[in-house]
């Protein structure tokens, strides 16, 4: 089990690294990390923007009025990072990104035509846990979420959960996740504990049920599961090993448009109280990024891979002639890396293997007599092509995810 922990594999792999100057529980990304976390966000955003989604972006600290209005500043008081500044005005640092958002949805007036407003942002938050509690990438201080909050009316709820119950298959299905999801609904022991009314609540956890079932989910109901504001999916993702991680997230949210006062205008020009859904993919990229590095043993398929393909000249004489495919590569868009060490080629080779490239190419007199380039995987299959075969494969792999 311990070579599959991502700690080990993310170091090994250089993927991400901790600082003790800078602190326990805050990832630094190198590089390579960098690439990985960038792929898994570009692939969410490619489906979200299919789907109507629009990027905003907020600043990372707020004044303490957007929490008071949002009720954060007093429920969740503990673990907000609270910053002062030199004029004593008391700052926090944001530990979620919807109460900003409601100000950029408020900015203006709605009509019902406008709706539903879809807000997405890749961003960090920060929540102050104790640090006896951090380790890896599963509990951080600072958490990059995939957020998505879309601002409705509750005639849309229904439409605008299944678009993105669509990209949480999508996204799970191309690493061969299974998906059990749960539908977190009130405890009925305790209906004073919960927001908003009796009415609301039972029609809303009415629709996901009837949602599931209409999908033919593999679903289950987990009563006392809901947060305050509203019900929620939560999806459960197993891999082929049989290890199930938490992953994605659709909460309906009833209790923040109320507080902010969040309203469209109807057709017969009222106004009409919306809603919010609140929708993370990844749920956070640093928690995605340790179950994929688990998942695949730091082994990436293609696309997800932070260096694609190895060339290794055989020796200096090669040199000239790999430099070139290397470049080649590159403009094709293919991540491509040069070991052009002084090593030999066996320790060459062995350091590709060792990183877990998906393909590594060897030059020598042979390949720039013939033009025909040798590209090897991981199994240690090879198949021989030309530049243009080689780019329009490797192209196609990445396009098309293949695992
Ligand atoms: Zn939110």
């Amino acid at each position: 089990m311990e070579e599959r922990d991502h700690r080990q594999l993310g170091k090994e792999l250089d993927l991400f690294s901790f600082s003790e100057l800078v602190g326990p529980g805050l990832p630094l990304w190198t590089p390579k990390g960098t690439i990985l976390r960038q792929e898994i966000d570009k692939f969410i955003w490619q489906l979200r923007e299919e789907r109507g989604y629009q990027r905003v972006t907020i600043p990372h600290i707020t004044k303490k009025d957007l929490y008071e209005t949002s009720g954060h500043w007093e429920k969740f008081s503990e673990e907000l990072f609270k910053i002062v500044s030199r004029e004593g005005r008391e700052y926090a640092l944001k530990p979620m990104n919807c109460p900003h958002h409601t100000q950029i949805f408020d900015r203006k007036p709605h009509s019902y035509r406008e709706m539903p407003q879809r807000y997405a942002e890749t961003t960090m938050v920060y929540r102050d846990e104790q640090s006896g509690e951090l380790g890896g990438l599963t509990r951080v201080l600072s958490i990059t979420q995939d957020d998505a909050h879309v601002f409705c009316r509750h005639s849309q709820v229904k439409e605008e959960f299944l678009k993105i119950w669509d990209i949480v298959d999508l996204f799970y299905k191309t690493f061969g996740f299974k998906l059990r999801v749960r539908l977190s609904f009130r405890d009925p022991a305790a209906p004073e504990k919960y927001l908003g009314t009796s009415e609301i609540w039972d029609k809303a956890e009415g629709e996901l049920r009837a949602m599931a079932e209409e999908r033919g989910a593999d679903f289950f109901e987990g009563p006392g599961e809901a947060a305050l504001y509203g019900p929620k999916l939560d999806f459960m993702g197993s891999n082929a090993a049989g290890r199930e991680w938490q992953v994605a997230t659709i909460q309906l949210d009833m209790n923040i448009p109320e507080r902010f006062d969040l309203v469209c205008t109807n057709e017969k020009g009222e106004r009409e109280r919306i809603v919010m859904i609140h929708a993370a993919i990844a749920g956070s990229l640093e928690r995605c990024a340790a179950v994929l590095i688990e998942h695949y043993g730091g082994a990436f398929p293609l696309w997800l891979s932070p260096e694609q393909v190895a060339i290794i000249p055989v020796s200096e004489k090669h040199a000239d002639y790999s430099k070139e495919l290397h470049e080649k590569l590159k403009i094709a868009g293919i991540r491509s890396v040069l070991q052009d060490e002084n090593d030999s080629l066996g320790k060459k080779i062995r350091n590709v293997k060792q990183a877990k490239l998906p393909y590594f190419i060897v030059i020598g007199d042979k390949e720039i007599e013939s033009g025909k380039l040798p590209l090897e995987n991981r199994a240690g299959e090879k198949i021989e092509l030309d530049i243009d075969a080689l780019v329009a494969k490797l192209s196609t792999e990445i396009k098309e995810k293949v695992i």
